[in-house]
């Protein structure tokens, strides 16, 4: 299915998570673990990252695949062990008690370092697996490298990328581009973007959805406000479809300021005021972090956006309780992976 289609359709509130690759085989296998108990709470989709300047290109796509045709049993826990009986395993099969579930995913696909032939390989190989949908990306510049550079017989920014999907492939994916609230880094100055860059970075934004993408997830932010202003501009300029927001729980003090700092992101001096006693606390600023998400993701909901991303970071508690917190998934769903062992200790009714 394509993402497009889930986040439009159904008129209720509905989340996703993105993970990136890890670097070892035991990270792979942990990951997937994690996946695994986070599917149980029926994201809409999850997505995958591709590595800067395509360095886990292979990863990307072994994990894609896999993500696309995992299934996970998602059931409601267990108080009472003494009360499961197997030879009733069939009573669970309410969905109330017991889903199987799958999981649609995006793979994100950059431009940097890869001439079309790779580009093909890479959409051919997820097609073949069945994943419709692509996050089409220009790509930051490799390590040790401060500009963007097209690649010979590459693309030299994601609206080519797009153009070039619905050319070769036509309607086969669901297309979501990246959108920047503040403006793409590369337009921000000190003391932010001009209006002109911001104007030009939205007009921009406008032609990569007039190309064919179908969907916008946009850079994180940590001041609702300039989301929910660029939410309008771009409806402003005719730009309609779908705009998800994408939300990064702080973790912790310094990835925070890293993070913000590559981004250009601004921080609200609420925010700064709220970390600066506790920056040494790591289980305060992560507690301080889920409180801030919380209350980022109540102000977007409350002006009728009705999807949540959550950039995970491949870490599941603090996304898995801002949406305990919105009241959006149950604390008490747990999943194992197929195949299927009967559970030592599931609640009946
Ligand atoms: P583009 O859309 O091509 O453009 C970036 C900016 O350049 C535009 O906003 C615009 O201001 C300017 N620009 C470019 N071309 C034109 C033009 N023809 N006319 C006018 N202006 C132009 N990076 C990774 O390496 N891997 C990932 O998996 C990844 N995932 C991401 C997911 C999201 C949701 C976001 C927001 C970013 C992600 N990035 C990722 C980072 C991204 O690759 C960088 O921000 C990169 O610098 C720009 O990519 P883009 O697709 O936004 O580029």
């Amino acid at each position: 299915q394509k993402i497009r289609e889930a986040v439009d359709g159904e008129g209720r509130t509905v989340f996703s998570f993105e993970f990136f690759p890890p670097k070892t085989e035991e990270g792979v296998e942990n990951l997937f673990e994690r996946m695994d108990r986070m599917v149980a709470h029926n994201p809409t989709f999850c997505d995958i990252t591709w590595g800067a300047g395509g360095s886990t290109a292979d990863l990307t796509l072994e994990i894609a695949n896999r993500m696309q045709n995992m299934v996970c049993e998602s059931f409601l826990i267990v108080v009472c062990p003494s009360q499961f009986d197997p030879s009733s395993f069939s009573s669970f099969s309410s969905p109330s008690h017991y889903q199987l579930i799958s999981v649609e995913t995006m793979m994100h696909l950059t431009c940097t370092n890869m001439p079309v032939e790779k580009i093909d390989h890479a959409l051919d190989n997820i097609k073949n697996n069945g994943i419709q949908n692509v996050l089409a990306l220009r790509g930051d510049p490799p390590h040790g490298q401060d500009k963007f550079v097209q690649v010979e017989g590459g693309f030299s920014c994601a609206l080519d990328l797009v153009k070039h999907i619905r050319a070769k492939y036509g309607d086969y994916f669901g297309i979501t581009v990246a959108g920047y609230p503040e403006a793409h880094p590369d337009m921000i100055q000190e003391g932010g973007a001009t209006l002109e860059a911001y104007s030009n970075d939205l007009a921009y934004l406008k032609k990569k959805v007039d190309a064919g993408a179908d969907l916008i997830i946009t850079q994180l932010f940590y001041d609702t406000d300039i989301f929910l202003k660029f939410v309008s501009d771009c409806r402003q300029i005719g730009i309609t479809c779908p705009i998800v927001p994408g939300i990064m729980p702080i973790n912790n003090y310094k990835g925070f300021l890293r993070m913000t700092g590559f981004c250009k992101t601004k921080i609200t001096s609420e925010i700064t005021a709220a970390l600066d006693p506790i920056k040494d606390n790591e289980e305060a600023v992560k507690a301080y972090g889920i409180h801030l998400g919380t209350e980022m993701c109540k102000k977007i909901l409350a002006h009728g956006i009705k999807t949540l991303h959550l950039y995970t970071l491949n870490m599941e508690k603090s996304a898995l309780a801002i949406l305990m917190n919105l009241g959006l998934i149950e604390e008490s769903k747990v999943t194992r992976s197929l195949p299927w062992r009967p559970p030592t200790n599931v609640f009946r009714a």
